[in-house]
């Protein structure tokens, strides 16, 4: 009967692409390294070559990595010295990585100094690394993460979160850049609607300066420019030329 064995074949068929569909399945996966996402974001397999293997525990879930301080466990924050570095219940010192705050008696000292202490002070963080995981004066090198105290299910990338809401700008020393180009858009975002450090009070120069050698810009009374050979300099109308083409702020003349 051709009906039935035409049946009999459509079976066998169907059961065999079942078959390969389950067993290629089971091999992707096998197949893949532990941990690792099937789809790793671009900027995650950027990160993976900076950094080598192994080094860094790898997120798959987009921009910010859930939970990515296996390196130490959590820490007591002692308290606050100021918008960028803390003190650790150790007697550890902490220099957040990626950013910088203003100085002692620089614009907007007091406030960057304030908010770090109201988000970390006497509270449990935890430390996530760079490749660096100190500074030549014995510092740690970190990116502090904590739990959101109104928000338990939330994290707060305390970095990050300093930038975007104006206490901090952008201040990478490679080679621990891991989260650059988070912070600079963080930066621009907290620009263009003039928060903390960029609001309208903040002093204003009549131009900047530049060397075409380095990666920082200045006022135009900052004494350092003189050291600036005339055929290197740069000069930038607003901050905001100077900050978008990727300089940053001069830590003496705070630009
Ligand atoms: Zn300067």
């Amino acid at each position: 009967m051709a009906l039935g064995k035409k049946k009999y074949l459509l079976i066998i068929v169907t059961i065999c692409v079942a078959f390969l569909y389950i067993f290629g399945k089971t091999a992707k996966m096998y197949l893949r390294p532990a941990g690792r996402p099937e789809q790793a974001s671009p900027a995650c397999e950027t990160r993976t070559e900076k950094q080598g293997e192994g080094q860094v525990p790898i997120e798959p879930n987009g921009v910010e990595p859930s939970n990515p301080h296996t390196s130490k466990a959590t820490v007591k924050v002692a308290k606050v010295i100021d918008g960028d570095t803390l003190e650790l219940a150790s007697g550890e010192k902490v220099r957040l990585i990626g950013i910088d705050t203003p100085e002692k008696d620089q614009f907007y000292y007091k406030e960057a100094k304030n908010r770090l202490k109201k988000l970390v002070e006497d509270r449990d963080i935890a430390l996530e690394y760079d490749v660096q995981p100190a500074d030549k004066y014995g510092r740690i090198l970190g990116y502090v993460w904590m739990n959101d105290a109104k928000n338990p299910e939330q994290e707060i990338f305390v970095n990050k979160s300093m930038i975007e809401e104006g206490y901090a700008n952008v201040y990478t020393i490679p080679p621990n850049v891991k989260y650059v180009e988070i912070f600079v858009q963080a930066q621009k975002e907290a620009r263009k609607v003039g928060k903390g450090l960029w609001n309208e009070k903040r002093p204003v120069s009549d131009f900047y300066v530049a060397s075409r050698n380095s990666n920082v810009f200045h006022r135009n009374t900052c004494k350092t420019i003189e050291q600036i050979s005339e055929h290197n300099r740069l000069i930038y109308k607003t901050a905001g030329e100077a900050l978008d083409e990727g300089k940053s702020p001069c830590r003496t003349c705070r630009p």
